[in-house]
């Protein structure tokens, strides 16, 4: 087990509806020296990729996403949750459902922050069905700009995000991938990645 996983095993919780929570060091109260763990090993699975940003999604992707920058040293543009669309033109716009929070968001980049000489990096803490993942791909499409790799705290194996990410074509890499968990026992199974 990665130390990731020791930790999910340690301190996450299985809940019901396919909900693994983990807001005691990831989600809520958030672990530091383990956010930073986690960016070294991003910086260490994309390296020598030309990487000049990162692209994350508010709001539990931005701390991780933060503490990836350092290793990188790049900065981090988070794409932001908007009901009402004034500013079109501007903004980079594309469509997100939440898994957590079973809505409907339009999420929003700035045009200012984001453009074809790009090589970008996106972050988030979980990927489930990448709707999350597909709202971000399409907004680095519009902007021109080159995906170089997408890095996924926890993946949810067992839900089709991870599955479809992949067969795009993106170098996706999950830092530790949940193929079962049992909300009865607690008992979570991660997929070996040797
Ligand atoms: P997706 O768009 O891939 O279906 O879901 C991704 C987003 O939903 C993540 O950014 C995360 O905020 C949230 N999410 C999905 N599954 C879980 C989960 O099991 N636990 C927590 N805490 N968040 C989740």
């Amino acid at each position: 087990m990665n130390f990731l996983e020791e930790r999910i095993q340690k301190d996450g919780i299985v809940k019901e509806g396919n909900v693994l929570k983990v807001d005691s060091f990831l989600n809520h109260q958030m672990d530091i020296e383990l956010f930073d763990q986690i960016g070294a090993e991003f910086q260490k699975r994309f390296a020598g990729k030309p990487i000049n940003k990162i692209l994350t999604i508010e709001a539990s992707g931005i701390g991780i996403a933060c503490m990836t920058a350092k290793h990188f040293h790049a900065p981090v543009v988070f794409a932001k949750k908007s009901k009402s669309i004034n500013i079109e033109g501007e903004m980079y716009v594309a469509e997100v459902e939440s898994f957590t929070h079973k809505c409907k968001n339009q999420v929003i980049v700035s045009k200012k922050f984001l453009g074809p000489d790009d090589h970008i990096l996106i972050i988030d803490d979980f990927l489930a069905n990448g709707c999350a993942l597909q709202g971000l791909i399409s907004i680095v499409t519009e902007a021109g700009a080159t995906l170089e790799g997408i890095g996924i705290t926890i993946e949810k194996g067992f839900q089709a995000g991870g599955r479809i990410i992949r067969n795009l074509g993106y170098h996706l890499e999950s830092l530790a991938i949940v193929d079962a968990m049992d909300p009865q026992t607690g008992h979570i199974t991660f997929r070996s990645q040797d």
